[in-house]
């Protein structure tokens, strides 16, 4: 049977606060001693009282406006109550139904559905758990990470493919970066990804009659695993007749092989109700205004402006995939000529010198000029490839920090093309009078031409303009 999946996303990230979401402890706990960004808030001491991060819940506006949400202008906190051992308080504080952000839309692409938009549910804030460190006979509790901000975005059931999911958990992150409301940095678990997946029959409509939760997955290559996994798993239960059980998954390692940690709770499980020491959030009209002017040019309206200035679709979607690259290729924003050939080397031959040479992006190229001046060089034929290649490499070594510099190094070193015929022409001339069998050889096959070409390149140490070599030797071939 032919079966497709059913995909929603939800993702956790970790808001870039100096202080924890409900009080005024350090959140920047990662590599720390255990349990020394602590206080009795992020503790759940009796009578600590919460008091809500004004920086962490602007970024969670910021976010949802970035996603294209509507924003609950009177909004408010919940407790929604569980029992975990890294959770002190025995509830977390969350946002149940009045979420910051909601009716959102993020539009991915891919090779066979095209663009389309994923909706997104919600976004809301709430707080991170402590985490459980299990040795062999015992179990160790470190509260740092307790209380620090997350923003969780859920998406409604809406992925086609598994290059949608590809693209949007990629999309978030850079849109999370480029708004400076997370490093979401993977490694140290400032973005998490929820998969929530079942399948039904190629063609039919309507939702499964169940749904599998893969919770915490730390990657995006883990993700594409663990949805190839959990397709398979499925899909075999399926075949056999059974529906696969409504539950909670996890992994345990990066092979993408899920495990059954828990049947799933139901909303009504964790008793959520009004949050009774935070007061309720009023956002007015014009903190919105202002937070929605204060947002930068988010990744994929740069992706458009470079690719109205010429650059190519995918080279454009790696350089907006990191900043540092961004914030190159803008230098060069006023020199539309050169700009496609610098976005091509910035992602090709630029990109390998940086990471050989183990420099930033910010201080690779001292003088953009001279990079400018490489590009236009070869671009009126007055330098090749691989001349242009290597000076490109010595001007990542700083062995030029003027035009003058340059330019005396490309006459000292004879580099300019020679497009003289007159010169290339005696040397043509030359190489094949040397050569007895030359006409013998051409006439029987015309293609001897490039060979000769190669010759005359080799004489000028391949300075020759190969067009103009190739036109001068069949000529002199001819006249033989
Ligand atoms: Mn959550």
């Amino acid at each position: 049977m032919n079966y497709e999946a059913v995909v929603g996303l939800e993702i956790h990230i970790q808001a870039k606060t100096k202080s924890k979401m409900f009080s005024s402890v350090s959140a920047d706990y990662f590599g720390k001693a255990p349990n020394s960004c602590v206080d009795p808030v992020s503790l759940g001491l009796p009578g600590a009282l919460p008091v809500p991060n004004k920086k962490a819940i602007e970024h969670c506006l910021r976010l949802s406006l970035a996603l294209n949400c509507q924003i609950n202008q009177e909004t408010k906190f919940d407790r929604k109550n569980y029992f975990y051992p890294d959770l002190p308080k025995g509830y977390q504080i969350s946002q149940y139904d009045q979420p910051i952000g909601f009716d959102g839309f993020l539009p991915v692409e891919s090779k066979a559905g095209g663009a389309r938009k994923i909706r997104i549910r919600r976004v809301h804030m709430e707080e991170d758990t402590g985490k459980s460190i299990h040795e062999d006979t015992r179990t160790l509790l470190d509260f740092n990470k307790a209380g620090v901000p997350l923003i969780e975005v859920v998406t409604e059931p809406d992925f086609l493919n598994s290059e949608e999911i590809d693209f949007f958990a990629k999309r978030l992150r850079q849109i999370v970066r480029y708004l400076g409301v997370s490093d979401a940095d993977m490694e140290k678990g400032q973005m998490r990804y929820e998969l929530n997946i079942s399948l039904r029959q190629k063609g039919e409509e309507g939702y499964p009659p169940y749904k599998v939760e893969v919770k915490n997955i730390g990657s995006i290559s883990l993700l594409q695993k663990v949805l190839a996994y959990e397709f398979k798993r499925q899909s075999e239960l399926l075949a056999k007749g059974e529906t696969p059980v409504q539950e909670t998954r996890g992994t345990r390692d990066m092979t993408g092989k899920t495990y059954s940690q828990r049947v799933k709770e139901e909303a009504d499980d964790y008793r959520y109700f009004p949050e009774p020491d935070i007061p309720p959030l009023h956002f007015t009209d014009e903190y919105i205004a202002e937070l929605k002017a204060s947002l930068p040019a988010l990744p994929e309206e740069v992706k458009q402006d470079l690719i109205k200035a010429g650059v190519a679709n995918e080279t454009a979607e790696t350089i907006i995939g990191s900043i540092p690259k961004v914030k190159f290729i803008e230098t060069y924003r006023d020199q539309p000529k050169v700009l496609p050939e610098i976005a091509k080397l910035l992602v090709g031959e630029l990109t390998v010198l940086k990471q050989n040479s183990k420099r930033n992006w910010g201080d690779l190229i001292t003088n953009p000029k001279l990079l400018v001046k490489l590009i236009e060089l070869k671009q009126a034929g007055q330098i090749n490839s691989n001349t242009q290649k290597a000076l490109l490499t010595m001007l990542v070594e700083a062995k030029f920090s003027t035009l003058g510099e340059l330019q005396s190094y490309i006459e000292a070193k004879n580099l300019l093309i020679k497009s003289d015929s007159n010169e290339l022409t005696a040397l043509a001339t030359e190489i094949i009078a040397a050569d007895p069998t030359a006409k013998e050889r051409y006439a029987k096959n015309p293609k001897i031409v490039m060979f000769f070409v190669g010759q005359l390149m080799k004489a000028t140490k391949g300075s020759a303009n190969p067009q103009v070599a190739a036109e001068l030797v069949e000529k002199i071939l001819q006249s033989l």
